[in-house]
């Protein structure tokens, strides 16, 4: 099986955070509040999904408030936060949606991502992911995490469904203040 017969066959892309959708960086607050930043090209690739059709979610070991406000913003339908225990989540996931795994797609970096990595239909290592998460995920970014590897994924399954048409489509429809941000 190649990456684009696993790619045709997802309808919800699941993401990892910290070092994933983010370069791993906290900025600890005297008052212990944690900031990361995100990047933009990611944002418009998880926006590109819904216009699509695709679903999103996330499962993260941290919780922080900025984190559901831009997934809100995203309009992300899944947002598990201070998980560290990540396939249950995943199996619930598919149970509520009534998905196989080999609809889903799932991008990650590190240790706590690897029983996810393994249970997927496609999965995603970043470029700079643990080596462990290299070897069982079915695609290696080029992009480091914080820095467009969500975005590249993204496209890649985007491109081998030919969505692309869908998208222009869809766009029309949009809101730049509602669904922009
Ligand atoms: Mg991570």
């Amino acid at each position: 099986m190649t990456n684009q017969d696993r790619a045709l066959n997802i309808t919800w892309i699941l993401m990892d955070v910290d070092g994933t959708l983010t370069d791993g960086t906290l900025l600890v607050l005297p008052d212990g509040e944690e900031l990361k930043t995100y990047n933009v090209r990611d944002g418009l690739g998880i926006l590109l999904a819904h216009l699509a059709g695709l679903k999103t979610g996330i499962i993260t070991g941290k919780t922080s408030k900025s984190l559901e406000i831009r997934s809100e913003k995203l309009k992300i339908t899944e947002l598990h936060q201070g998980i560290l225990d990540k396939k249950p989540v995943l199996v619930e996931i598919l149970e509520r949606n009534g998905l196989t795994a080999q609809e889903v797609a799932y991008i990650g970096d590190d240790l706590g991502d690897l029983e996810v990595v393994k249970s997927v239909g496609f999965s995603a290592a970043v470029a700079d992911a643990h080596s462990e998460i290299k070897k069982h995920s079915h695609f290696i970014c080029q992009n480091p995490g914080g820095k467009g590897a969500v975005r590249e994924f993204i496209e890649f399954i985007l491109s081998t469904q030919e969505k692309w048409e869908t998208i222009q489509e869809n766009v029309k429809n949009l809101t730049p203040k509602k669904d922009l941000g």
